[in-house]
């Protein structure tokens, strides 16, 4: 099982694919009915390759008690988005198998919160941003492997029904803004050049690590910064959600320099002020060095 929401597999799909190349909107339908009582009822979490996105992260993480920081280190591994290597996530899976790590005799050992990927199968979905246009849309497609004996249920749904029913709508609204910004990265290309190290720091930060983000939100540089009124900023200290989407008005700023947060006047110039006087600190203290070595060696 696998569903990236812009797989290139997905919008170009090969000969040999399982994708049936027929672009479906929300009010489409399509055949499909997954239950307990399929021959094949779990075959297709026991060969899974599943990104995460920031909502997964958040989901999966309450669900198992442990810290943005601990769910990334036993529960994920890190991949390259793209040529650039802008950091993703994707699921851990059984050691020396292909099998998903929350797979037990029973079935999803975290249904409920299990992550977006999971909640699509059978069903792909791709993003376009239209050329000038600042929104993306959204298509879908019938994934029809053939270990997945749900595609002979008797069963009819519209795109809009099957999400609905499996709970995907507030997984897609709430990984919105974050699918933008990489949807963005990618359409730009090579063009703007590799994005620094610290601009991936702060992406990995804010797309899967919450609690860092909430303790770098929280923190004096970035108060010092950011004009947000309070009770904004009282909300994005609790509220994981306006947390999350707020993450992505910064990526969008920090990345491509969309004015999303108003910046306090002056504060990146004495930023910067701050910054030339820690570099002339550093350098009169590495002269003094210099000095005393040499005075040393005398
Ligand atoms: S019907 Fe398809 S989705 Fe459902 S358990 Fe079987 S393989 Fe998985
Ligand atoms: S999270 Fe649950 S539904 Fe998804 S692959 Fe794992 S066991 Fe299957």
């Amino acid at each position: 099982m696998s569903q990236d929401f812009d797989d290139p597999a997905i919008r170009d799909p090969k000969p040999e694919s399982p994708i049936v190349p027929v672009k479906l909107g929300l009010d489409d339908t399509f055949q499909f009915h997954c239950h307990r009582g399929v021959a094949c009822f779990n075959a297709c979490c026991k060969n899974v390759d599943i990104l995460l996105t920031p909502y997964d992260c958040l989901r999966l993480k309450k669900r198992l008690g442990l810290s943005s920081r601990e769910f990334i280190a036993r529960h994920t591994v890190m991949f390259e988005m793209d040529a650039h290597g802008m950091p993703g996530l994707k699921m851990k899976t059984k050691e020396g198998t292909a099998e998903c790590q929350f797979l037990t005799p029973e079935g999803c050992g975290v249904y409920e919160d299990r992550p977006a990927a999971c909640r699509y199968y059978a069903l792909g979905a791709t993003t376009m941003r239209p050329k000038d246009s600042p929104h993306i849309e959204e298509f879908y497609f019938v994934v029809k492997e053939p270990h997945c004996l749900g595609h002979h249920e008797p069963k009819i749904q519209t795109i809009r029904d099957y999400r609905r029913e499996q709970g995907i709508e507030i997984y897609d609204e709430m990984n919105r803004g974050w699918r933008e910004v990489v949807l963005k990265k990618r359409s730009s290309g090579p063009s703007i050049g590799r994005p620094s190290d610290r601009s991936f720091d702060l992406f990995f930060v804010a797309s899967y690590d919450l609690d860092g983000f909430r303790a770098f939100v929280a923190s004096a540089g970035f108060q010092e910064v950011y004009d947000l009124p309070q009770d904004e900023m009282e909300t994005l200290l609790y509220d994981d959600h306006a947390l999350l989407q707020f993450a992505a008005r910064f990526m969008k700023q920090a990345f491509f320099g969309e004015k999303t947060i108003p910046v306090k006047p002056d504060a990146l110039e004495r930023r910067l002020q701050r910054k030339r006087e820690r570099l002339a600190k550093q350098r009169r203290g590495q002269a003094q060095t210099d000095i005393t070595g040499q005075t040393g060696g005398e």
